[in-house]
């Protein structure tokens, strides 16, 4: 078949949020109480040449090589929402829009807007892009059909009628690589299902090589879990870990075009050729040789995985330090990683996430997240780490569990090693996924009690403490770091006032946070 096709992400997607460690979240903030023109301060379009995006996401670019592979190079073009209106012609058959947080209904927008009263700039892009795709196409009298993709799709799907609403053709939902031609020329022949769903998967040699940059320099090392959090989305995918040629021919492209981070995407990590599947007891050599030759590839200049369980650094110290000293970790070259704290509560950490803290025991989660934090911090890596409020059947006694273990890694990890001791804590609201889809998502604003509230402003709080103390030895940014340190000290605080005065309002007394202690 001859047709061509754009692809596009909204805005939020689209930036680099000026290589400021966190700032992606920036997305989840509300439009109602960030003004738009500190958003777009923050967030400026990652750079164009002739108009085009020189990086792009990472699932964009999967799509775009399949699809390359499909039709040819000149069919298919990734571009940004700013100018998109310059490349639509009557050859367009397809626009296709990754997204992430469509509705706005991903758990740190839920935080963020009050349970979804405010609008996440998340929402407010996409919902801008899409209405700009049917405006040119009214406008124009253009054939082209809206299709939507990308690992937000499940807002759409469980809010279907928010298609007609916002005139979307198609939604296309689950992992694509192997089948992506086929649906595409379903879709222009006007015989594919509204809602496109893939159930299967492809096989690792069917993940293809990315054609251009990734922004962040986010490549894919792994896919799937297998701990099988009850809540957890990718854990339903299966687990498949890429060759490390395949990763090396990846970052060869990202050089290329002046990329010398490397941002290991991955579920986990430490799940990395994994052969332990019963105990989960990471793959130490395979891990080492594979951060060996990240490190070691031409024009890498940094490597830090996306996510990984806190357990691995905790079952085995040694093991770890090496896999540090593979990855040149350093006083100056800080790693950063996601991990899932979710809840201090043995209680619920038994019931709703039982493998989390393999090797260990479920018992043994709040001294696994204590000890990997600890070992972490050692060896130079700093955890961002993601709480989740609400769970279903959730007590008050199960979040001041969460608010004890933040209280011992404020107090006792400095005692223990000083001035290396840093993390931080995001709370989130929790979503019905996964093997919960039937719960229902939690609602801060009518379902705060004064032990989440505490949560929350405790959190808060050491992130602040974390703003002043260690965001100027990780902004990269030279020319902008005296603004930005200041900046986000400012914001940090203005934002632990707010939620300070939100407490009260509600009749809770924010001093009182810091009584509860381990
Ligand atoms: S460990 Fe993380 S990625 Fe794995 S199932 Fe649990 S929440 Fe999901």
């Amino acid at each position: 078949m001859d047709y061509s096709i754009l692809l596009t992400a909204d805005k939020t997607l689209f930036s680099e949020y000026r290589n400021v460690p966190l700032l992606q979240f920036l997305g989840c903030a509300p439009a109602e109480k960030v003004p738009k023109v500190i958003f777009d301060a923050l967030s400026p379009y990652t750079e164009l040449q002739e108009g085009l995006p020189v990086r792009a996401p990472y699932d964009v670019r999967l799509v775009e090589s399949v699809l390359v592979d499909h039709l040819g190079r000149e069919k298919v073009k990734v571009v940004t929402p700013k100018n998109i209106e310059r490349y639509i012609d009557n050859d367009t058959k397809v626009v296709g829009v990754s997204t992430m947080d469509p509705l706005g209904l991903g758990p740190v927008t839920m935080m963020f807007t009050n349970g979804g009263r405010d609008t996440g700039y998340t929402k407010y892009y996409f919902y801008q892009l899409i209405r700009k795709l049917n405006f040119l196409r009214n406008a124009d009298g253009k054939r082209f059909k809206i299709v939507v993709g990308g690992p937000g799709t499940w807002q759409i799907e469980i809010r279907s009628k928010v298609m007609d609403e916002l005139g979307i053709d198609h939604l296309v939902v689950g992992e694509t690589e192997h089948v992506l031609p086929q649906i595409m020329d379903d879709i222009v022949e006007g015989r594919a299902d509204r809602i496109i769903k893939v159930k299967d998967y492809p096989k690792v040699e069917q993940i293809p090589l990315i054609k251009g940059a990734t922004l962040h320099g986010l490549l894919e090392v792994n896919r799937g879990c297998g701990r099988n959090c009850e809540f957890c989305l990718p854990n339903l995918r299966s687990t498949r870990n890429l060759p490390i040629e395949h990763i090396l021919k990846n970052i060869s492209v990202n050089v290329k075009y002046g990329e010398h981070s490397v941002w290991a995407q991955s579920e986990d990590i430490f799940l990395y050729s994994l052969e332990d599947h019963r105990y989960m007891n990471p793959n130490w050599d395979a891990l080492v040789e594979l951060f060996s030759a990240i490190t070691g590839a031409e024009g890498v200049k940094h490597t830090n995985p996306t996510h990984g369980t806190i357990s691995a650094p905790a079952s085995n110290p040694e093991k770890f330090k090496k896999l540090s000293e593979a990855m040149k970790a350093s006083p100056d070259n800080i790693i950063g990683l996601q991990p899932g704290l979710e809840t201090g509560s043995v209680k619920l950490v038994k019931k709703y996430m039982p493998r989390k803290a393999l090797p260990f025991s479920a018992d043994e989660w709040p001294e696994v997240v204590f000890e990997g934090t600890k070992v972490l911090n050692e060896n130079y890596w700093v955890p961002a780490f993601t709480a989740i409020v609400g769970f279903p059947g959730e007590t008050d006694d199960d979040v001041i569990d969460t608010i004890r273990l933040i209280d011992r890694l404020e107090k006792e990890l400095p005692e223990k090693i000083g001035e290396k001791a840093h993390w931080t804590v995001t709370v989130l609201s929790f979503d019905p996924l996964a093997a919960l889809a039937d719960s229902e998502f939690f609602d801060v604003e009518s379902q705060l009690t004064e032990m989440r509230f505490y949560l929350i402003y405790r959190t808060w709080r050491h992130t602040v403490l974390e703003v002043e103390r260690f965001l100027p030895h990780i902004v990269k940014n030279s020319l902008a770091k005296g603004i930005l340190t200041r900046f986000f000290r400012y914001g940090s605080k203005k934002v632990l006032d707010a939620l300070g005065a939100w407490g009260k309002a509600r009749g809770y007394d924010p001093e009182k946070a810091l009584t509860i202690t381990a």
